[in-house]
């Protein structure tokens, strides 16, 4: 395994091919609102929610939470991201991937696997994956998948694949559950102890 220093990771971050000028500002937070057609459509209130709504649906929800906004623990609009068609999923995503990622299927994966790249060189997405939901956590799985893409073949990434992801801006602002899940693939793929492993992925 190439020895992984400060450097190379920051370097590695950088050749992320990613996330697009308005998916960067959309760092600074936020539930997302996209139609069924994939468009974004804006943000409301706190936290990084993955939603659907029609666009008049949308206006009036914004209005709706100007009247009364809530602190993070109330109420969403819409429908979310995971309970919506391929369709729609596959063009909210396509909003994310850029570069390599720009064509990608949505498979059925098994449950431990959120994303990965097929032997055609195509980009796939867990459609029953959990962090679906979640806009920061959907950012940081592409970047790890990007790193493999990056690797090209004889790819022996793994390891680079979760520094980058917790070195990446995206990784702060991911959900709780999915530090969790990182955790638990460091202890798993690496041998790390619980609390190394929950160190690492900053779980706390
Ligand atoms: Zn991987």
């Amino acid at each position: 395994m190439k020895k992984l220093t400060k450097q190379s990771l920051d370097e590695l971050a950088k050749e992320m091919p990613v996330l697009s000028e308005e998916v960067q500002i959309s760092l600074i937070g936020g539930a997302k609102y996209f139609d069924l057609s994939g468009t974004f459509l804006g943000d409301i209130g706190p936290g990084d929610e993955m939603r659907i709504i029609s666009p008049n649906e949308f206006q009036a929800a914004m209005a709706d939470y100007n009247n009364h906004p809530y602190d993070g623990s109330g109420q969403l609009y819409g429908q979310s991201l995971s309970s919506a068609s391929r369709n729609t999923k596959h063009r909210v995503l396509l909003h994310y991937a850029k570069g390599g990622l720009s064509h990608f299927n949505l498979v059925n994966l098994s449950q431990d696997i959120q994303a990965g790249w097929n032997k055609d060189g195509q980009f796939m997405i867990n459609l029953n994956g959990f962090f679906m939901d979640h806009e920061q956590d959907i950012i940081n799985t592409m970047v790890h998948e990007m790193v493999h893409y990056n690797a090209g073949s004889g790819d022996n990434s793994e390891y680079a694949a979760y520094m980058a992801q917790i070195s990446h801006p995206s990784y702060a602002l991911t959900s709780l559950r999915y530090k969790k899940y990182l955790a638990e693939c460091l202890m798993s793929n690496f041998g790390y102890t619980q609390e190394e492993a929950e160190r690492l992925a900053k779980v706390n």
